[in-house]
């Protein structure tokens, strides 16, 4: 298996799949921007350049680490604690 430079990101050993849309801004009418989806639950979230950021504070506040990105043709992972990108 690949060292993608973290314990979190070698620890992926398939990719969730994504939502077409954020299941917070749903919720509450928001619009976002870009998606990405937690690899620990499965839940699909809205990127750091959307208005309410539910990825990052899906993150944080459930301590779940990696997303990776919901884009079509987008194939990256990225893991909060240790800000490490990698593709797949
Ligand atoms: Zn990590
Ligand atoms: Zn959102
Ligand atoms: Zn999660």
């Amino acid at each position: 298996m690949p060292d993608r430079g973290c314990s979190h990101l070698n620890a992926i050993l398939s990719i969730k799949p994504a939502d077409r849309e954020c299941a917070e801004c749903m919720k509450i009418g928001a619009q976002w921007v870009h998606l990405r989806t937690c690899q620990q639950c499965g839940v699909t979230l809205c990127c750091d350049s959307s208005p309410n950021r539910h990825a990052s504070k899906h993150a944080h506040t459930a301590a779940h680490p990696v997303i990776a990105s919901a884009q079509p043709g987008e194939r990256w992972l990225y893991c909060y604690p240790d800000d490490v990108f990698a593709e797949y």
